[in-house]
């Protein structure tokens, strides 16, 4: 059997291997097939087919052996911010071009102990600065969705818009992420499936190349919620190499998935509701309301009143970090090298880091080393790490009264690539409802729940309390099941 392996979730794919009714090899080939029907779409910065089919055969071995691990024989897409051992990780810039790791990530390493088979690394924003995907160096990611009646592309969100969008046309049923501020939900919502962000600490952050360290997790983009929790659970756990990882037992999400959220109190922040949100958007907010409630939970309203100031705490914290983290970067350790005039090694960094950077990465860089200068260093990063406090007190706090807030992922459905280029901030609002569970550390999830009036998918958003990922998965099944999004988008492999 070979037709409609592509359109399987991972679920459905783990009961078809462990059914015997096709191999891991002959579902990494429709999906290598997949790879190269969807191509267009430029999700992918390397396609890995003979790596795949490697570990497609030795996972069949396996399992004739008896022996199946939680991902076992399931093709997976990685971003191509984790470290692959011998396979080239870009992060989507320039200055690491040709640079393939002598190590794996922690996370990759986990599900490929787990007996996942990797397809290839997929496209992103540079250095995972972005939410459209256009300042990768490896070029534009196209949202596999259209909107009716137009051919025009779309943007497929970002900085894990190479994940979303294969994930979405059906290149892989499932892939890696990571979300600093909203990098896996923001793409999720934009491309009609589900992105997950774990509690930071989660997941370890080893073999991932750093932006912002404190905000940084990996997580899952799959089609299903059920496929979320079965990826979460192999991609997380302690990591004695990642001190910010949590040494807590890693729980059964799968078994968290029970349908039953009577009781459960859902929050309802007053400050989401910002002026100019679409109606579509708007109405849909109300509507995952009226599915929550009909489903036995109670709806609550509540207020996150430092909601307003996540955003540009963010843009004071996250370049901070990022002008820290990317000043490893000097042509001597990792990808290009640029040697300038030659005369010194001042000229040596200046030429690779000129040269390697792309123009948003240099932005985010001359922000961070500003707001940590000397004259500035109070002014701007002390004071958004208060704000940062109090943000993280505000949900704090609403957690006390709700086991999950629910709100839009994004302001918008997905726009014309290319569009906000020339407007920084218009592009750094797509990340307005994401970033403030970012700042707390806290669990959140995308779930496709509809359609604008374009048929362009829009997403709705749960957040949890640190470590709650059952709580949030479980109301994200009921919101999931309620919404019944079946949609398609317009290029998607034939399976
Ligand atoms: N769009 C946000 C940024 O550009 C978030 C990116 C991310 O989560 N990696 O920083």
């Amino acid at each position: 059997m070979t037709g409609g392996l592509t359109d399987l979730t991972l679920a459905g794919a783990r009961a078809g291997l462990a059914a015997g009714d096709f191999t891991s090899e002959e579902l990494t080939l429709a999906h290598l097939g997949a790879l190269e029907e969807t191509r267009p779409l430029n999700a992918f910065i390397a396609e890995t087919p003979e790596r795949a089919l490697e570990m497609a055969r030795a996972s069949d071995a396996r399992r004739a052996q008896g022996q199946a691990g939680m991902l076992e024989g399931l093709p997976i897409a990685v971003k191509d911010l984790f470290c692959t051992q011998g396979v080239q990780t870009t992060a989507g810039s320039r200055i690491l071009g040709g640079f393939a790791p002598p190590y794996e990530s922690t996370v990759t390493a986990n599900m490929w102990t787990e007996g996942a088979v990797m397809l290839g690394k997929t496209n992103m924003d540079e250095f995972a600065m972005g939410s459209s995907n256009m300042t990768s160096h490896y070029g534009r990611v196209e949202n596999p969705w259209r909107a009716a009646g137009s051919n025009r592309a779309l943007a497929p969100g970002g900085s894990s818009g190479g994940s979303a969008a294969a994930v979405a046309a059906r290149a892989a049923p499932a892939a890696t992420g990571t979300d600093t501020g909203g990098s896996i939900r923001q793409p999720a919502a934009f491309c009609g499936i589900v992105g997950m962000k774990p509690t930071y600490g989660r997941c370890s952050r080893w073999g991932i190349v750093a932006f912002a360290s404190s905000l940084d997790q990996a997580g899952p983009i799959t089609r299903t919620v059920w496929d979320s929790a079965i990826v979460l659970r192999a991609m997380a756990g302690h990591d004695p190499k990642d001190s910010t990882s949590v040494p807590a037992a890693v729980p059964d999400y799968e078994a968290a998935l029970t349908g039953d959220i009577r009781g459960l109190r859902i929050g309802i922040p007053a400050e989401y509701r910002m002026e100019g949100t679409p109606e579509a958007i708007v109405a849909l907010w109300e509507r995952g309301k009226d599915w929550l409630k009909a489903a036995g939970a109670e709806i609550v309203d509540i207020g996150l009143p430092h909601t307003k100031y996540a955003l540009p705490a963010y843009y004071i914290v996250a370049p901070a970090e990022a002008s820290s983290n990317l000043a490893r970067y000097d042509g001597v350790r990792f990808g290009l090298r640029e040697t300038g005039d030659g005369a010194d090694l001042t000229e040596m960094y200046e030429a690779t880091r000129g040269a390697g950077f792309g123009a948003e990465v240099r932005r985010r860089i001359l922000i961070g080393a500003y707001v940590l200068s000397a004259g500035y260093y109070d002014a701007y990063y002390i004071k958004a790490q208060r704000v940062r406090s109090l943000i993280a007190q505000d949900f704090a706090d609403a957690f006390g009264r709700v086991d999950a807030i629910l709100t839009p992922t994004t302001p918008t459905a997905a726009f014309p690539l290319g569009e906000k280029m020339d407007d920084p901030i218009a592009m750094y609002l797509n990340d307005v409802f994401t970033v403030p569970a970012s700042m707390a550390g806290l669990p959140a999830i995308s779930v496709p729940a509809g359609l604008d009036d374009d048929g362009l998918p829009l997403g709705l958003h749960l957040i949890a309390n640190a470590f709650e990922e059952e709580t949030l998965f479980r109301v994200a099944g009921v919101l999931e099941a309620a919404a019944g999004f079946t949609a398609r988008p317009e290029t998607a492999a034939k399976a």
